[in-house]
């Protein structure tokens, strides 16, 4: 098959020589990962100090990951993308919030996103996270069955409020819909509210879409079944599949507790259900799903783009998305959208200091996967050193 990621002149057309300069040093800096450990900690510490670190960080890390403060801030960035064909998700970035002020106050921007999304071609899905709408406590408490308190049983209404809003606002105004993963011990509680949600507004067609995360050996099972009762009481699923971003989280808190733990034995396990999970989908699409793939990994995009033109289905079939994180994988990005098939990216926003645990688990995941930081120096090298040549 014809290696379409590597043409780096397609993957940072948008990026000027000294744009490329400094995404080179950035991702040169990410690769040491005692350089990202001191960096967290001095991030964290400066912060709760209320050192003034606002500067640097978003000079650094923001500019590259984020695609600004405001949604208006995004959207300059959006139109820049959409000129090479590559759409946005607008992903208000904030959590590790706790109050009914501050769900509310997300739940008004996702609202907001929404509207964005109708105006625009550029920005084809809204997204949210479930802990964002609600406090992760609740979801962890309703997946156990433990009763709630009259307070929390009223607070948790309010939850099922918040989401039965943004996904009628979304039915409404047709805009497709992403529903981000977290932890497994939260997961169970969200899954059931958006299977829920998927039975009420996708009727028609899928307006919205859970999250699998593949490292989890029990995803692919789930998502058959999920297909399963959307089949036999007639409503569309639709999954976005990625591999999952809390993996030690995930096993620290297994082996503390004692129970098996959820994530895949290997990294080969997890790529195969991977594999498994997203192939059914493709398989389904004339079975009422429809699939946004997640992913930065480039065998996983070469392995779709292959299982699509088997299946014969067509580059920009509107039921297939490819997506993946902004100032991530631009070769991939920019060389799909390059051919037609459809592509969006997550652009995270929000206010610098809240944007601040995303943008440490882009920093920590870019250290820990092997391989991938160094593809993306690799490539920032190749298109450096084109340019000069090309002089
Ligand atoms: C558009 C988009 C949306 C996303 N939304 C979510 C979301 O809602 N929820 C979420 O959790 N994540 C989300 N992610 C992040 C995603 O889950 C991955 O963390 C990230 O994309 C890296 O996986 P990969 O497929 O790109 O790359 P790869 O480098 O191929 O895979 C790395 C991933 O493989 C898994 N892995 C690594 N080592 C092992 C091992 N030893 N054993 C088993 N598994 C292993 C881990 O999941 C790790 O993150 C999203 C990513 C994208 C691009």
């Amino acid at each position: 098959m014809e290696k379409i990621f590597n043409n780096t002149e397609v993957a940072f057309a948008l990026k000027n020589n000294a744009e490329l300069k400094r995404a080179y040093l950035l991702f040169k800096m990410i690769s040491k990962p005692s350089l990202v450990k001191i960096g967290t900690s001095l991030t964290n510490f400066s912060i709760q100090a209320k050192l003034p670190v606002k500067g640097l960080i978003k000079s650094t890390v923001f500019d590259h990951f984020c695609g600004g403060v405001t949604v208006q801030d995004c959207l300059k960035v959006v139109d820049k993308m959409y000129t090479k064909g590559v759409s946005s998700v607008l992903d208000y970035s904030v959590g590790g919030k706790e109050t009914e002020e501050q769900f509310d106050a997300a739940l008004a921007m996702t609202l907001r996103t929404i509207e964005f999304a109708k105006e625009r071609a550029a920005i084809p899905f809204a997204v949210f996270k479930p802990t964002g709408v609600g406090r992760f406590y609740l979801f962890e408490k309703k997946g156990e069955n433990l009763p709630f308190t009259e307070s929390e049983q009223k607070e948790w209404e309010n939850v099922i409020r918040r989401f039965d809003t943004i996904c009628k606002y979304a039915h409404d105004l047709d805009v497709l819909l992403l529903v981000d993963a977290e932890e497994s011990w939260m997961q169970d509680a969200a899954d059931e509210i958006v299977l829920d949600m998927m039975r009420k507004y996708n009727r028609e067609k899928c307006i919205v879409f859970n999250t699998a995360q593949t490292y989890r050996w029990d995803r692919f099972d789930f998502v058959k079944k999920t297909h399963e009762i959307g089949l036999a009481e007639g409503f569309h699923t639709g999954f976005k599949v990625v591999r999952g971003a809390y993996m030690e989280k995930e096993r620290e808190r297994a082996a503390q507790k004692g129970y098996p733990s959820p994530i895949c034995a290997t990294k080969a396990q997890t790529d195969a259900t991977f594999n498994k999970t997203a192939s059914y989908i493709l398989e389904n699409l004339d079975n009422k799903m429809a699939l946004f793939a997640g992913t930065h990994n480039e065998e996983s995009n070469y392995m779709l783009i292959e299982k699509m033109r088997e299946l014969n289905i067509a580059h920009n079939d509107r039921r297939m998305w490819f997506g993946q994180l902004y100032g991530m994988s631009d070769n991939i990005s920019y060389n799909l959208a390059k051919h037609q098939y459809n592509i969006a990216k997550y652009l995270p926003f929000g206010p610098v200091y809240d944007v601040v645990p995303y943008l440490i688990r882009r920093a920590e995941e870019n250290t820990s996967v092997a391989g991938q930081t160094n593809r993306e120096l690799d490539l920032l090298e190749t298109e450096i050193k084109r340019r000069k040549n090309a002089k």
